[in-house]
């Protein structure tokens, strides 16, 4: 593209984040980068976006906003607001957020969530995560990796009638190069904890240690654990068309001919 891109950055772990940080400074050389991201720690919160009470920003330094708001509502702000950005952004990016996430984790993800909230609005987008192993993270040198997966991006044409969403991953340490993946399942154990607290009041924390199953041959868990970095195509259209005939028996249920009760079972 001849004119130089305009790139918008979130993430989930808060704007102070050492990956986003390392994002930012890796893509500034390339293009007009915004960064607009949570406050706070908003890790796991999904999709959801703030309907209940204002949404406040804070200028932190040019062209980076703090939001008190989800990742969500921050690219959802940064794309309608008309005051962060200069013009609607070639790409949206999120993370590099510190912990992987794979499988089924993505319905949970923030940082997929702010990238899925661009890719529903026709942008392009990339999610990018990083396995935190017991060494210092090196991301400095994931950063200028992810520069480069984003700018191929940004020159790859697509036909699709939805805008590209990817959920890159990359494993602990030296990487022995990418694969395109599936989603693997991941299921956890132990999914809550009951405790009591000083007052003799039960309480609940959700979420124990995760246990890989289904890792199959393919997914992105299985690349990670093998050392590779993980490039999964996420679906934007959220339809099991094998269970149609499963709805088609379920709505039948409110046909006023009886026989439609007999669709094929
Ligand atoms: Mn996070």
């Amino acid at each position: 593209m001849a004119e130089s891109p305009v790139i918008l950055l979130t993430n989930d772990d808060g704007i102070h984040a050492a990956g986003l940080v390392a994002l930012r400074d890796a893509l500034l050389p390339v293009g007009k980068v915004v960064v607009v991201a949570p406050t706070a720690q908003q890790s796991a919160c999904s999709h959801a976006v703030t309907l209940q009470r204002p949404l406040r920003y804070d200028r932190q330094e040019p062209d980076t906003f703090s939001v008190d708001g989800t990742p969500a509502d921050c690219v959802y702000l940064a794309l309608f607001a008309e005051r962060f950005l200069p013009r609607r952004p070639d790409l949206v990016l999120s993370g590099i957020n510190h912990g992987v996430n794979l499988g089924t984790d993505v319905f949970y993800s923030g940082t997929v969530a702010g990238a899925r909230e661009a890719a529903f609005r026709g942008i392009p987008a990339i999610a990018f995560s990083h396995d935190l192993g017991d060494q210092p993270a090196d991301f400095t040198g994931l950063a200028e990796i992810a520069r480069e997966m984003a700018l191929r991006l940004l020159r790859t044409p697509t036909t699709n009638r939805w805008a590209p969403l990817l959920n890159v991953n990359f494993p602990r340490g030296r990487f022995r190069g990418a694969r395109t993946t599936h989603l693997a399942r991941r299921i956890y154990k132990d999914r809550v904890i009951s405790r009591t607290d000083p007052y003799g009041v039960e309480y609940f924390w959700l979420g124990g240690r995760p246990v890989i199953r289904e890792q199959g041959e393919g997914s992105d868990v299985d690349a990670v654990n093998r050392g590779f970095v993980s490039v999964t195509p996420l679906a934007l259209e959220a339809i099991d068309s094998a269970h149609l005939p499963v709805a088609a028996r379920v709505a039948a249920v409110i046909e006023t001919d009886r026989s439609a009760l007999e669709v094929d079972a």
